[in-house]
């Protein structure tokens, strides 16, 4: 039945919804996709019902029509709940999630053609400085020419200026090639008979219902062969999957593999997509044509027309959470997308949260377990080193019985793994003379010394300065000193101990892509490398049966700060971590460097008493109502005037409800109390677990106003505070 009239939900985070009338001998639907005007600008929106949003007071004699409907599927309701439930619970307007919904809106019209280009190899005879750069910087890659013009940091001109000298040629882009459809029954592994039983529980759950499950196995047990099972059940059933991964880098590895598995690659979602690819995909997506989508978090607000299952991968990773915008937690929000959809979620992980193992204790979530690793491998033994009584040499940060380690594998002709959680050269750099520390002039934080790249850079804002001659604050010249050790410091350390090691640094500097994460597997499958030096990039999912040694160079880093979740996270980074050793069928040794070998964290970790480990911690945060037993908010107000920034956290303080089983703490400077040129300030609201928080701060804040230049902006569940 056609509605004379509908309400619109706009991607225009700043406006509410609104009312169009539908014109004549049009048919809209809820979840119809729409193009509206208002004033002289067209905007596109979604269809809602009208119910559920609030009454906006506009005359029917005022009403305009909206101007058509976007051939693209409607939005159907799970997910329209899912959209409201994400905005209620982390208290952002619905249109922000609506975004993530529909994130290429702008190419959703008709069938539009983008037109694509690439190099031809031809270097025009006139060749300004721009023009080398671009053609340099665009070898072998393909895209608009905004996308070109951003990636070469030139204007659209100039590439124009190349396709006219015939330097960039356009390619058809053959958007409409249909999908290769993954075979379920392409080369099914050999399951050991726990791996069996895994397999065979996921994969009944396919089909049968909203079925939230801990899939809880070692490091090595053979997690993914076994939610593979799954995912093909679901495959078989005509459904769509989705596995979400933490981390773009792994995508590639992670195409392999289901590519081995299932005889094709299953589609791809990442910031990464060139937008004719992004168009594509989502179109797969919400026609049901891509069976298998493969994910970074934001895939999970994609319109699967038939969703059947849904899969996060490594779920305790804090890369899951969002820290901008719409500040969601990817895997409790795939929770929830999965109950709206009634559908199983699998949370794979080795070391789960604290909050996910709660959930299975109070019978929330089903477990099932893989306690051992695969074909019979041993977990890697752990050892910690003592770095008060086997000190590494003066300006060196391995310890001798480490060194002595390494050396032995090199000799036997295996691999290695040092871990730093650090990019860079040194984390500080500083004036002997005087004492000048190198600050970010954006940001609460130091700029940190890269070497391989010549700078310092500050990586919170991204503000870069050459390497400085001399100290700027008094002139000073040689009395500059690098402070701590970054990677790339190990890395020079290593190559000093073993020069005739190949090394290789595993960053976000050096691993930008999933083609360079690709690059780095193969070359460590084939041998080629023999000391890995990185940071917690390497520590996940990643397996290589040569490589035997791990070595942890700063135990007691991750540790400092005082945050709720230290102990937790790292105790899961150096799991993770000690979990790349010894995979194949020889043993694997992770030695872990620390000052306080009695810490809880790591005496848990070398006794191996995992259990232990969780029970404490959770008794701990039991004891401090904290998650999961208690909650938690951020609310961070944020101004380029630090005043202005203080003024509101105040007002906002002050109009604090009294409500019973709440507190509030601050206003008080952030942890980054700058950050990107913004001052910010905080308030943490600690609630107890049966109060509807979210309500209070939104009646809390309401009534509350506050400049342009001021933003609030609310962390519910934050991952650290
Ligand atoms: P996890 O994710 O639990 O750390 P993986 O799923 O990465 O473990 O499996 C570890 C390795 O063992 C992978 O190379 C995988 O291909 C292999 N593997 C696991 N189970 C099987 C199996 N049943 N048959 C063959 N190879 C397996
Ligand atoms: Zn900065």
């Amino acid at each position: 039945m056609p509605l004379p009239r509908v309400r619109i939900v706009t991607l225009n985070a700043a406006l509410g919804p609104l009312d169009y009338r539908v014109p004549d001998g049009v048919h809209v639907e809820p979840g119809s996709v729409v193009v509206a005007p208002l004033g002289p600008r067209q905007l596109i929106g979604v269809v809602w019902e009208a119910d559920r949003l609030p009454t906006e007071e506009v005359g029917d004699n005022r009403l305009r029509p909206f101007h058509h409907v976007i051939d693209v599927q409607p939005i159907a309701a799970p997910l329209r709940r899912f959209c409201e439930w994400t905005a209620d619970y982390y208290l952002s307007p619905l249109a922000a999630v609506l975004r993530m919904v529909l994130p290429s809106a702008g190419a959703l019209e008709g069938s539009r053609q983008l037109t694509e280009y690439r190099s031809t190899g031809l270097v025009p005879p006139r060749l300004t400085l721009q023009r080398e750069q671009a053609l340099q910087r665009l070898a072998g890659r393909q895209g608009t020419i905004r996308e070109l013009a951003d990636h070469a940091e030139v204007s659209d001109a100039v590439l124009r200026g190349l396709v006219n000298a015939g330097a960039l040629e356009a390619v058809a882009v053959d958007s409409d090639r249909p999908l290769d459809c993954p075979n379920p029954d392409f080369a099914p592994p050999d399951l050991s008979p726990q791996q069996f039983e895994a397999a065979r529980s996921l994969a009944d759950a396919v089909g049968s219902g909203f079925d939230p499950v801990l899939l809880d196995g070692v490091t090595g047990s053979g997690k993914t062969e076994v939610y593979f099972e799954a995912v093909a059940e679901c495959v078989r059933q005509g459904k769509q999957a989705l596995v979400l991964l933490p981390e773009i880098a792994l995508t590639e590895p992670f195409l392999k593999r289901f590519e081995a598995r299932f005889g094709c690659q299953p589609s791809a979602w990442h910031s990464g997509l060139r937008s004719s690819q992004r168009r594509r995909t989502w179109r797969a997506i919400a026609s049901g044509e891509a069976k298998v989508t493969v994910g970074a978090r934001s895939a999970l607000f994609l319109p699967y027309a038939d969703l059947g299952l849904i899969v996060v991968d490594e779920a305790h990773e804090p890369t899951f959470k969002q820290e901008e915008g719409v500040q969601y937690h990817a895997r409790d929000a795939a929770v929830m997308r999965a109950k709206f959809e009634n559908i199983p979620v699998v949370l794979s992980s080795a070391t789960p949260a604290i909050e996910t193992r709660h959930m299975v204790e109070i019978g929330r979530y089903r477990e099932v377990a893989l306690p051992q690793r695969f074909a019979g491998a041993e977990l890697p033994a752990l050892t910690a080193i003592d770095l008060t009584q086997d000190p590494p040499m003066r300006g060196r940060w391995l310890a001798p019985s480490l060194v002595v380690e390494l050396e032995a594998n090199l000799e036997r002709g295996e691999q290695s793994l040092l871990f730093l959680n650090r990019r860079g050269f040194a984390p500080l750099t500083l004036c002997r003379h005087c004492g000048h520390r190198f600050q970010c002039p954006n940001c609460t934080a130091w700029m940190v010394e890269h070497r391989l790249m010549h700078r310092l850079a500050c990586h919170h804002c991204g503000h870069v300065m050459p390497p400085p001659k001399a100290c700027p604050e008094c002139g000073e010249e040689d009395s500059l000193v690098a402070c701590g050790p970054g990677v790339e410091r190990i890395a020079d350390e290593v190559a000093a101990l073993f020069p005739e090691a190949r090394t290789a640094i595993v960053t976000s500097d050096t691993i930008w892509s999933p083609a360079r994460a690709a690059d780095f597997v193969e070359q460590m499958e084939a041998g080629a490398i023999d000391i890995v030096v990185g940071t917690q990039l390497v520590t996940k999912g990643y397996h290589f049966p040569n490589l035997t040694l791990v070595g942890v160079v700063d135990a007691d880093l991750g540790l400092q700060g005082g945050d709720l979740r230290a102990a937790e996270r790292s105790f899961q980074q150096i799991q993770q971590v000690a979990g790349r050793a010894g995979r194949g069928d020889k043993p694997g040794r992770v030695l872990v460097q620390t000052h306080d070998p009695d810490a809880p964290v790591i005496a848990a970790l070398v006794s191996g008493d995992t259990a232990g480990f969780y029970a404490a911690e959770t008794e701990a945060r039991r004891d401090a109502a904290m998650p999961p037993f208690g909650r938690l908010a951020a609310i961070i107000v944020s101004s380029e005037e630090q005043a202005e920034a203080e003024s509101v956290a105040r007002r906002i303080a002050h109009a604090a409800p009294e409500v019973e089983g709440m507190a509030v703490f601050g206003p008080a400077p952030a942890p980054l109390a700058m950050l990107r040129g913004r001052h910010r300030q905080r308030l943490l609201v600690h609630a107890r677990r049966s109060l509807d928080v979210q309500d209070v701060i939104r009646d809390w804040l309401a009534p509350i106003e506050w400049s342009a230049k001021v933003r609030v902006a609310i962390d519910v569940d934050p991952y650290s505070f």
